[in-house]
């Protein structure tokens, strides 16, 4: 016997109910209802750490829909994202997936990070991205259609791409892309101090620091330290952590191992702090 299991309950935990605070940068606000409306997928594409997720969230609260995010890794098979049979006791049941279940219910399915998925699985999400819309089951024989409401969004990091890690053209032009990157100055100081609950003055000093240590790209740093990590560092001068050293473990320890680096960007905290 088999049975489908509803996956209503699953669903319904993913709804936003509180409206996320999320500072809009430029027209991503506008560019993705856009795309909404007419039932077009996006990538979200930018570094670690500066807002993808909180938007994706924001917008899943204003457009009314449930919000279903799968991290992406290289151990992510399509069945994790289609769904499977499990045996339950004397019979099986299958279970959908996560985009599955977003599918049926109508919701954003966002895949994050999604250049850590497998080639294998990258081409499930083909016949979904085109005008046809659709998802064929093989195991259960079906072929779902994807409700107007339904939507799915990738993002991915593009300072990470290796040729093995690169996303081919013909998944890469499926989608509308919306760039992303670290909030101007003014805008990121607003959303440390909102997030981590210092004073306006001592986020603007470590949005300063964020910027020089962000300089360093050009001397050997794979990636500049992100909003996420100045607010990580705000978060533990809010808990008495003396600020140099909340620095150090929140901004600079994390980004690099590089002895030499590090010592680099400490004599600048030091001399701004
Ligand atoms: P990403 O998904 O790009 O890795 P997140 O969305 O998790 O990054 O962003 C990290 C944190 O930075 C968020 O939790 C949020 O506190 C803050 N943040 C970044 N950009 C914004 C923004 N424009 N408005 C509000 N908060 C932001």
């Amino acid at each position: 016997m088999t049975d489908i299991i509803c996956s209503q309950q699953r669903v319904e935990e993913c709804v936003i109910k509180e409206e996320p605070y999320y500072v809009p940068v430029g027209n991503e606000v506008e560019v993705f209802r856009a795309a909404y409306e007419n039932k077009l997928p996006v990538s979200l594409k930018g570094p670690t750490g500066c807002g993808k997720t909180r938007f994706i969230e924001y917008m899943a609260y204003h457009l009314g829909r449930p919000l279903i995010t799968i991290s992406c890794h290289e151990d992510l098979t399509a069945n994790d994202l289609i769904g499977r049979f499990l045996i339950k006791g004397e019979s099986t049941e299958w279970n959908d997936g996560p985009l599955t279940a977003a599918l049926k219910s109508g919701a954003i399915c966002y895949l994050d990070e999604f250049v850590e998925a497998r080639m294998d699985t990258r081409v499930v999400i083909h016949p979904l991205t085109d005008d046809r819309r659709i998802m064929p089951i093989e195991k259960l024989g079906i072929v779902l259609q994807a409700p107007p409401e339904f939507m799915l969004a990738i993002s991915y990091n593009p300072g990470y791409q290796s040729v093995l890690k690169d996303l081919k053209q013909s998944t890469r032009q499926r989608f509308v892309s919306i760039d992303f990157d670290y909030p101007p100055a003014e805008l990121e100081t607003t959303i440390v101090a909102h997030e981590s609950g210092v004073d306006e003055d001592t986020a603007r000093t470590l949005v300063d620091i964020g910027h020089r240590i962000r300089n360093f790209k050009q001397h050997g740093l794979e990636e500049g330290v992100s909003t996420r990590l100045l607010i990580y560092a705000g978060m533990l001068i809010n808990s008495g952590i003396e600020p140099r050293e909340a620095c150090r473990v929140a901004m600079i320890k994390p980004i690099t191992d590089d002895n030499d680096l590090q010592k680099s960007i400490d004599e600048i905290i030091s001399a701004i702090m």
